[in-house]
């Protein structure tokens, strides 16, 4: 299990990623991020 904190749009998320089987899931102040919560954080992808 790892664990990184990042700090998206001023909101401290913490991502998990299990060595075991590869799941990735994110939280943010101890709450469940979902990754589309986390897409919209982030904001829309550059394009080009
Ligand atoms: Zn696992």
């Amino acid at each position: 299990m790892v664990e990184i904190g990042l700090t998206v749009n001023e909101r401290q998320v913490m991502m998990h990623s299990c060595s075991r089987c590869d799941t990735r899931w994110w939280d943010s102040d101890g709450e469940l991020l979902p990754l589309a919560n986390l897409l919209e954080l982030v904001g829309p992808a550059p394009r080009g």
